[in-house]
């Protein structure tokens, strides 16, 4: 399973940081965990496609956590979706999304299943696949909250396939039959045991999303044992009266689910607008639980990052992950190879030198490698500036100015204006 946070801001969103919303990615299709106003930009962003949604998953009626649902429904209807897409949320999403279509007078081509949640309950398994089971607890926030757990059922065990051979197995059916659990009889009479050929099954893999709560144990028991729990942060601890009075988690609290869960990797999110640096969150959280991340909107976390590296690749540029390993990095390389950008090169250094160099390749049109090759040589010192064109369109106007030989990262402001009244959650 793959998780790509979309949105990791609270109620306000900043320059920096989008309304919530987490897609979980397994086996080709996506599960949405609320949808914010920007999840569909986002999921473009981060390389996810949209048709592949399979369930969006509401926490709660909160405008932030459900603002961009019509306008992914929209889209979906305007790529011609035609199999059923599942929502599931509390009492009255249904209502709310039929009301809307029939507000814009839409009649989807899809059929929208939904899966209403009333507010008295204490479990419930609100999705139940061959594979993979989804189940919801309340949680304890200012309104009817819940949190999900996503857990895939345990896969069978790894047949052995040296040691059937030896013993004299050769059909599919007998392959099946074992891995099945079911004991065989090859045609000499011999019983080969299927605990023999096949291994322990395996557990599958599990994920729990947590948001807009105060710690609550229904958290803890979402979250037991997974092997990725993302959890609200909205306040330092020292805000822990405005997280009490909010009935939000500061990150001490994300941390105490994490340690009574016993989760492998806890990824907090959710931040309020006033910490334009998150890591004093982060480090809070891992003085109390040290597996801890910070969710980073379009960066993927991988249950198994052997297998599901490069899956899911971002189609824009990330601050963290490309200036990082500006050196190395593959994403980068193809920003250099891109289609558009190589045209893009092409022109603007024509245009830039004017008209005498274009009269010099055409003088020199007769030696065509030669021209190539001069060109290329030519051509190279400018190469540095261009490749930044890139970081200027995401980055700051310093960046553009910045010494070209020096590798001095981007200044990334977040902006704020005295409108922002931060005390709205
Ligand atoms: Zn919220």
């Amino acid at each position: 399973m793959i998780i790509v946070p979309l949105g990791v801001a609270s109620a306000t969103p900043t320059a920096v940081r989008h309304l919530p919303s987490v897609a979980l990615w397994r086996e080709g299709d996506v599960h949405l965990f609320d949808c914010g106003e920007n999840t569909q930009m986002r999921m473009l962003q981060a390389g996810l496609k949209r048709s592949k949604i399979e369930n969006i998953f509401i926490s709660h009626f909160d405008v932030d956590h459900y603002s961009g649902l019509i306008g992914l429904i929209s889209t979906l209807q305007l790529q011609r979706r035609d199999r059923q897409l599942n929502i599931i949320g509390p009492k009255g999403i249904k209502e709310y999304v039929e009301w809307n279509l029939s507000f814009a007078n839409v009649e989807l081509n899809y059929d929208l299943n939904f899966i209403e949640v009333e507010e008295d309950f204490e479990s419930m398994k609100v999705v139940d696949e061959d594979e993979y089971y989804v189940e919801a607890r309340p949680l304890n926030h200012s309104k009817f909250c819940m949190g999900f757990r996503f857990q895939e059922k345990d896969k069978p065990g790894k047949v052995d396939a040296e040691k059937a051979q030896a013993l004299g197995i050769t059909e599919d059916a007998q392959y099946k039959a074992l891995k099945a659990g079911e004991d065989i009889e090859l045609s000499d009479g011999k019983i080969i045991k299927s605990y023999d050929i096949v291994g322990h099954p395996r557990p599958g893999d599990s994920f729990a999303y947590i948001s807009d709560t105060k710690y609550c144990p229904n958290a803890v028991k979402l979250s037991m044992n997974t092997n990725i729990l993302y959890h609200e942060a909205t306040f330092s601890e020292s805000l822990a009266d405005k997280a009490a009075e909010t009935g939000h988690s500061t990150s001490g609290d994300a941390a105490r689910v994490a340690t009574e869960a016993q989760t492998k990797l806890l990824v907090i999110g959710h931040f309020s607008a006033r910490y334009t640096n998150p890591f004093v969150l982060l480090r809070e959280a891992r003085a109390k639980f040290f597996p801890a991340w910070l969710a980073t909107e379009l960066r993927p976390i991988y249950t198994n990052p052997a297998q599901e590296k490069g899956i899911v690749e971002q189609k824009v540029y990330i601050k963290e992950i490309d200036e990082k390993s500006e050196s190395k990095s593959p994403r980068k390389k193809s920003y250099d190879k891109g289609g558009d950008n190589k045209r893009f090169r092409k022109r603007r250094s024509s245009s830039d030198r004017g008209d005498d160099r274009r009269g010099g390749s055409r003088r020199s049109s007769s030696g065509r490698r030669d021209d190539s090759g001069g060109e290329r040589r030519k051509r190279r010192p400018e190469r540095q500036p261009k490749d930044r064109d890139y970081n200027r369109d995401y980055g700051s106007k310093d960046y553009n100015n910045d010494n070209q030989g020096s590798s001095r990262p981007p200044k990334h402001i977040t902006p704020r204006t005295p409108f922002d009244n931060f005390d709205r959650f």
